[in-house]
């Protein structure tokens, strides 16, 4: 049984329609996979239809942009209650963040030279709920500026790099209080990339615990062979759930495939409980 728990369409910065993204994760042999747009949930209806259609089942997810002592933590959400306010709420302070910060950045390379525009960046992102750099970076390409979605991160999107702009994100904690009180299961995503190992310790993972944390994402793309032990022996002093998944972006992201990293099945049916029938 083939279980991947986070992937991206493009209601968020993903290349596939949810439909597409259904469709590749049956041909792709996984039998459940999760949608976990940035921010959004506007792509569940769709891959519901499209996973009943192709005999797949659907997790109902999303990955959340926090902040935890001013640095960047991704929060998976499974099986909320999309209708919840206080966590809708919060949400649409974070896409309203994701909005503020576009003409910002279109400033900075406007600034740089560059002919882009907000429009040109639309253009790109179509019917995405959550706008992101990616589609910045896509846009970019469109004008010829860069080749691929890395090289405009690296030339000018990336922290430290002329057009990056910090934008607002939830806190940690609180998110992890809206996700259980909207009756889901909040997994921190890649705990030790980058931005987020420095601050994830051990102890700051059990505080975290307290307020309702009941999973770490330990088989991910971005953490090497020594970091997934070190994370799998945190998680097992903390009796949180391991994860493993793909954060497959379509072709956005290259050498993310879908199933590339998987879940053991109990290890979901401890994540999921009575929220999802896994098994049929
Ligand atoms: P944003 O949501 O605007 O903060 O952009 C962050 C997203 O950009 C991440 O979730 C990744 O999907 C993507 N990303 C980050 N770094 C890179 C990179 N070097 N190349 C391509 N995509 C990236
Ligand atoms: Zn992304
Ligand atoms: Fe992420
Ligand atoms: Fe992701």
């Amino acid at each position: 049984m083939l279980i991947d728990l986070h992937t991206h369409s493009r209601r968020s910065d993903g290349t596939d329609s949810p439909t597409e993204l259904v469709e590749n994760a049956a041909r792709a042999g996984l039998d459940v996979v999760a949608l976990t747009d940035h921010d959004a949930m506007t792509g569940w209806d769709e891959a519901q239809a499209a996973a009943d259609r192709v005999g797949i089942t659907l997790v109902k997810g999303l990955e959340i942009s926090c902040r935890h002592q001013y640095r960047g933590v991704h929060l998976l959400g499974y099986e909320p209650d999309p209708t919840y306010a206080p966590l809708l709420d919060e949400l649409e302070r974070v896409l309203g963040g994701r909005q503020d910060r576009l003409p910002k950045t279109i400033a900075r390379l406007q600034d740089l030279g560059i002919p882009i525009t907000e429009a040109d960046v639309l253009a790109v992102s179509g019917d995405a709920a959550a706008t992101g750099r990616p589609h910045v970076a896509d846009a970019l390409i469109a004008r010829g500026v860069v080749a691929t979605r890395d090289e405009a991160f690296e030339r000018y999107l990336m922290p430290g790099r002329p057009a990056y702009v910090d934008r607002y994100a939830a806190d940690l904690e609180n998110m992890i209080g809206l996700l259980v009180a909207a009756g889901g299961r909040p997994v921190i995503a890649h705990p030790w990339t980058r931005q987020s190992r420095k601050v994830l310790t051990a102890e700051v993972i059990a505080g975290l615990v307290d307020v309702g944390l009941v999973g770490l994402e330990v088989d991910h793309n971005d953490h090497d062979a020594d970091t997934r032990t070190r994370l799998r022996a945190i998680a097992g002093e903390l009796d949180l759930v391991v994860t493993g998944s793909s954060d497959y972006h379509g072709t956005g992201k290259i050498g993310y495939d879908l199933g590339v990293n998987t879940t053991a099945p109990e290890q979901a049916a401890r994540l999921l409980e009575d929220r999802v029938a896994l098994f049929r």
